[in-house]
């Protein structure tokens, strides 16, 4: 066979470099809807407002009441690897801010139009930056920030097609703000999808935001999970037996206020459910576990969905442990789980 002719090395250009790295992070509107409710989380807001334009195709705007960006740092907050959350490694090891990668918003912008609009507290009014123009305006809005996403994907047409009907992405934006609000029921969340109110969730305390989000059957039918190993805490409520479910698509799983996707938290509330759910039935649980930062690693994917502890074993027993007294299980004349 004749050897293909050899091509060569070039550097790639700076919005090719995002474009490809955009990849990773943003996969359809719903992608953009948590990293931009990360960012205002991470800001400190009380207050954040999603308003969407066919299912977050057309328009993601996310409003926030936190610190706002200062005008001399709107350009660079769209900079790749530009970030206010981390300085070095050793922060990294710590973090426990929802961002980290400097990223996000450098994606978002390299498949969208953008535009920021920010206001601190030391500012006489807000400043908009459109991302295209680069051009700096005065804009109207209280303290905080907005961040308007339009056309997703209009310059990447292989990607646009990827897309599912409206009714489908918008369903997957509700559950990206759904997820968070589980977790930070401290802070009040609006939905709203083509001028219509989709979800509205007060602040209040967990039961509240979980009797709000999950339903009043998800809290009659489940107890309140609180249990402590070491340095693992696990919070949150699990289902009674009789509440599971013939899918697992009420199994939510944080670690450090972060939803994650992570087989061994998985496994471990399963294994609290052994004798008591037989045959592929489904658990529901919202469980929550607080980790020293220092023994979990959270940069082991893009989208930081899944996290990597140091001791598994230990966090699942900790979790398994936590459902199991939660249920009062009785594990009589089981033998007691290893490690004890
Ligand atoms: P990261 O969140 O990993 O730092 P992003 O690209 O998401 O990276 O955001 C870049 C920076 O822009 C953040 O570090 C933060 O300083 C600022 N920023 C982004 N969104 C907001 C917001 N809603 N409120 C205040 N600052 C923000
Ligand atoms: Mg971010």
């Amino acid at each position: 066979p004749e050897r293909p002719p050899r091509v060569s090395i070039r550097e790639l250009p700076d919005e090719l470099i995002s474009q490809i790295a955009a990849g990773e992070v943003v996969e359809r509107p719903a992608s953009v809807v948590r990293e931009l409710v990360d960012n205002a989380l991470d800001a400190g807001a009380t207050q954040i407002t999603v308003k969407l334009l066919a299912g977050g195709i057309r328009q993601i705007l996310i409003e926030d009441d936190g610190c706002g960006i200062p005008i001399d740092e709107l350009p660079l907050a769209l900079k790749r690897h530009a970030t206010s959350k981390i300085r070095s490694l050793n922060d990294l090891e710590s973090v426990l801010t929802m961002g980290f990668r400097g990223e996000a918003l450098a994606a978002v912008s390299s498949v969208a139009e953008m535009a920021l609009s920010s206001r601190t507290a030391n500012d006489a009014h807000a400043h908009r930056l459109d991302a295209r123009s680069g051009e700096l305006t005065p804009a109207a809005r209280g303290v905080g920030t907005s961040v308007e996403v339009r056309e997703l994907f209009f310059n990447t047409p292989a990607r646009r097609k990827f897309l599912k009907s409206e009714n489908t992405e918008l369903a997957h934006c509700v559950d990206a703000v759904r997820r968070h609000a589980l977790a930070r029921p401290d802070v009040a969340f609006t939905v709203w999808h083509e001028g219509k109110l989709v979800e509205q969730w007060r602040a209040g305390d967990q039961e509240q935001r979980l009797r709000d989000v999950l339903g009043e059957a998800f809290v009659r039918d489940s107890r309140p999970v609180e249990w402590q190993i070491g340095p693992v805490r696990v919070t949150g409520r699990a289902g009674i037996p009789d509440a599971a479910r013939s899918r697992a698509d009420q199994q939510y799983c944080y670690v450090n206020g972060r939803f994650v996707r992570d087989k061994l938290l998985v496994h471990g509330a399963r294994a609290a459910y052994e004798d008591v759910l037989h045959g592929h039935r489904q658990p529901v649980y919202a469980l929550f576990v607080e980790i020293t930062p220092e023994l979990v690693d959270v940069n082991v994917h893009p989208t930081k969905i899944e996290v990597r502890f140091r001791d598994g074993r230990e966090v699942h027993q900790a979790v398994r442990k936590a459902v199991e007294a939660a249920l009062a299980v009785s594990r009589a004349g089981l033998a007691p789980p290893a490690n004890e």
